[in-house]
Order: C-alpha cells, then sequence, then structure tokens
C-alpha cells in the first residue's frame, strides 16, 4: 500500500513545541490548558497576540521551531518504520515553505523516520496536496489541518484526521494515538 503523510502536528508535535519556545522568548508561562483549549492552528492567541504579531513571531522563530529538538508524537517512527518495513511504500507531503525543504528532509531523517528522498514533497499550498494525493495514487493520507483536508472529500485515497484541538468539527476517521492505531 502507498501512504502518505503530512509532518507538521500530524507526525511531530510542532505547535506544542513552538508554544513552549513563544513561552522562553516572551518570558511568560502560559499553560498548556490554554494550549489545549486553542481552536484555530495558529497559537498566537495563547499570548495574546493578534494576527499579525503573530505571524511575525512565527517566522522570526522558524529556524528555532522547525530544526531543534521538536518531538514525534509517542509511536509515529515506530509506526512508519514498521510499514516500511513490511513492505509499505511511505511518502511525505509538506507544506512547510520551500526555502526550508532541504533541511526538513534532512531533519526529517535524522530523527528516525524512513525517507526516500524520491518520496518527500514539500513547499506546496495547502490546496495544492489533493494534486500530489492523486498523482501519487495513495492509498492512505495523514493530515491535521482542516484547511487541507476539507479539499480532500473527493477522492479514492483513504484519509484520516490526526486529532486536535481545531479539527474536532472535522468528521473523517481519526487517528488519536499512534502507538495504537492501525489501518485495517
Ligand atoms: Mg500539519
Amino acid at each position: 500500500m502507498r501512504f502518505g503523510f503530512d509532518i507538521d502536528d500530524t507526525l511531530i508535535n510542532l505547535r506544542e513545541h513552538a508554544f513552549h519556545i513563544y513561552n522562553k522568548k516572551l518570558n511568560r508561562n502560559v499553560g498548556l490548558e490554554v494550549f489545549r483549549q486553542l481552536r484555530t492552528v495558529e497559537i498566537h492567541e495563547a499570548f495574546g497576540m493578534d494576527k499579525v504579531e503573530g505571524g511575525k513571531m512565527w517566522t522570526s522563530l522558524l529556524e528555532e521551531i522547525y530544526f531543534t529538538d521538536c518531538p514525534a508524537f509517542d509511536g509515529a517512527i515506530q509506526f512508519l518504520n514498521q510499514l516500511q518495513a513490511d513492505g509499505h511504500e511511505i511518502f511525505y507531503i509538506t507544506s512547510r515553505p520551500k526555502e526550508y525543504c532541504p533541511r526538513t528532509k534532512e531533519w526529517v531523517k535524522k530523527i528516525g523516520f524512513p525517507v526516500k528522498d524520491e518520496h518527500f514533497f514539500c513547499g506546496m499550498q495547502d490546496d495544492e496536496k489533493i494534486n500530489i494525493i492523486k498523482d501519487l495514487q495513495l492509498d492512505y493520507y495523514f493530515d491535521d489541518k482542516p484547511a487541507v483536508l476539507k479539499t480532500l472529500n473527493d477522492i479514492t485515497t483513504k484519509v484520516f484526521v490526526k486529532d486536535q484541538s481545531y479539527n474536532e468539527h472535522v468528521t473523517i476517521p481519526r487517528v488519536t494515538d499512534w502507538t495504537t492505531f492501525r489501518v485495517e
């Protein structure tokens, strides 16, 4: 089978990692309970910032957010390595900005995910992911972002949402825990 994965907040806990960095940079101590109640993919509301301020903060910290010690979700690295061991094909489809793509691929390899160079797609817009998913004829695709998932209604690929506070309204099959998740 052919499996496709978004990376940020599907396989790795990027927003929470960024949340800790924001607290440190802003010398704040906003609690994780605030983080867990966010209904937006963006995290700036938790720090009382508006969209513009939040966007600037995010961009200014991207290096640190992307390339330090962001953890994978429990079981995610093991799940993908098991898929590979079982003979499945694994593809990554991430909309990180183009200039960060080569280093992202190396970073994802370094933390233990199985990556074939030609199976790593990066730098597209959210609404362009569907074209790649179709071209690759994926059997399964996993993402966390409502803006992406809403474009994937009409495809034969089985789509799963990685459970997050901002996607509770999405009514497709859900991955809550990679340690116990299995496809039928
Ligand atoms: Mg994502």
